[in-house]
């Protein structure tokens, strides 16, 4: 038998706001880094009496990821109490949406492998984070400093068939999430969670088979890796005559394993109602109009931007996408090379080249390299339009550009690396070259060709890599042949 997995995501992102959903404690992006339980007040620490104030700017953000996610904001929302009992809860329940959301019916659009789809969604809506556990060999302590930050959970349609496509649609709502100012995007900090759920039906088949859901997972490996294994496990298990059965799992991402979390008979009752210390949440069109006037360009309208005005290859446009600041940088030395003649697949080469490793070196990020994008641009001018500099020396100084922000043409003439182009000094320089080579010279004449490179690497280093190239190898093939034809 044939099966297809149904795959369906539940994403949870915090957002980026200034104070927490329900208090005005401050959000910090890392809070693992603070003294533990300094960011709290009566209100996140749950004491007798506090009454949570919902927060404007993250009902913004959760409208701004609503329209650009297509979804439909609902004019009016309820706020929900899920109760569960946890020791990182302070409350008992979590302030969550349940029956009325505060938006429906989405969709985001997905390339993977050459293909497009389009994942259905199904509801977006606002929550709080829990506190988080630190187990110790001396026992488990609580830190509150997380509890009560904001959190927008996106749920998807079961509309995803395999885990390369689970991971694709994880990785685009990522990339969204970042271009709109709402979410880091920092997976190891945990900015972003996933939950998958899970099924297998056999191929064609209109129903839906019994699923199960896989919790935390932190990462697009450990997303994918796990909904991989979850489908193989239900495979065998329908295989071998046995059924599958609701449970909650669990995955270890080292030891690469899904572990049972829960089974159907423990499955929790959240006992969901309206909180009846906040009223309805009212959203007025107005409000979503002018929050619509301000969404950015998106990723893949970007990316499909850049190939078809630029054309550049469509995987340098997906590298340089993602991080926006990185994507406004390229496309600034873009406007400026093209202002001078240099192709900007040249400068996306460059890019993905020589700048990712040399941000790779250091930790500021493209915000706090000293090279601007005008002058990223005057350096690929010398090199592609100009002739003046070789690719060796342009990646040289573009390296002395990072460490001290000089302009290019400044490192040029301090460091002498303008190209040799006069050809009487490169011919005086072969002619040396071959003659203080007599074996090279008598092996190349015996037929050993390739050791044209070998002539070619003298010749770069007498001129201290200044030479170009291609020249160096011209005039080195007709000062070997003329020897050839001294000789016979
Ligand atoms: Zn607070």
């Amino acid at each position: 038998m044939e099966y297809e997995a149904v795959i369906g995501l539940e994403v949870h992102a915090q957002v980026h706001t200034r104070s927490k959903m329900f208090c005005a404690c401050p959000v910090v992006p890392d809070t693992g880094n603070l003294p533990p339980n300094t960011y709290v007040c009566p209100v996140c620490l749950a004491l007798p009496g506090a009454l949570p104030v919902v927060n404007r700017q993250a009902v913004a953000l959760g409208i701004r990821a609503a329209l650009a996610l297509h979804c439909a904001v609902q004019p009016l929302s309820v706020f929900a109490r899920k109760s569960y009992f946890y020791p990182d809860l302070p409350k008992g329940y979590q302030i969550t949406q349940y029956a009325h959301p505060l938006a429906r019916n989405g969709y985001l659009e997905v390339d993977v492998s050459q293909r497009f789809c389009r994942i259905g969604i199904t509801r977006i809506h606002l929550e709080e984070d829990t506190g988080k556990l630190y187990h110790g060999n001396d026992g488990t302590r609580v830190d509150f400093n997380r509890a009560g930050v904001p959190l927008l959970e996106i749920v998807s349609e079961p509309d995803m068939r395999s885990p390369d496509e689970a991971r694709a649609y994880a990785m685009a709502l990522r990339d969204v999430l970042v271009y709109l100012g709402l979410n880091t995007g920092d997976m190891e900090k945990g900015m972003i969670r996933f939950e998958a759920n899970v099924s297998i039906r056999p191929q064609g088949s209109g129903t839906l088979g019994t699923r199960t859901e896989i919790k935390n997972l932190n990462s697009f490996r450990a997303l994918s890796r796990a909904v991989d294994a979850e489908i193989a496990r239900q495979i065998a298990i329908l295989n071998s005559g046995g059924q599958v059965t609701l449970k909650t799992l669990g995955w270890d991402a080292a030891g690469e394993q899904l572990f049972v979390q829960r089974n159907k008979e423990q499955a929790h009752d959240y006992r969901y109602f309206p909180d009846p210390d906040i009223p309805p949440l009212a959203v007025t069109p107005e409000w979503v109009a002018s929050i619509a006037a301000s969404l950015p360009e998106l990723p893949r309208a970007r990316k499909a931007r850049w190939v078809a005005h630029y054309g550049l290859r469509e995987e340098d446009a997906a590298l340089l996408v993602p991080d926006r600041a990185l994507a406004g940088y390229f496309e600034a030395a873009v406007k400026h090379g093209l202002g001078c003649g240099v192709a900007p697949q040249d400068v996306a080469n460059w890019m993905t080249g020589e700048v990712f490793r040399l941000l790779k070196a250091r930790t500021s990020g493209i915000t706090g390299a000293r090279v601007s994008p005008e002058r990223l641009a005057a350096l690929l001018r010398l090199l592609y339009v100009e002739d003046a500099i070789n690719v060796a020396s342009a990646k040289k100084i573009l390296e002395v550009m990072f460490e001290t922000g000089e302009s290019p043409e400044r490192v040029v003439e301090r460091l002498g690396l303008s190209q040799i182009s006069d050809p009487a000094l490169l011919e005086a320089v072969a002619t040396r070259v071959i003659r203080d080579s007599p074996t090279q010279v008598a092996q190349y004449l015996d037929g050993k060709e390739p050791l044209i490179g070998w002539f070619v690497g003298q010749i770069m280093r007498e001129t201290r890599g200044k030479a170009e190239p291609g020249q160096a190898q011209e005039i080195a093939r007709v000062f070997l042949e003329r020897e050839r034809s001294n000789r016979f």
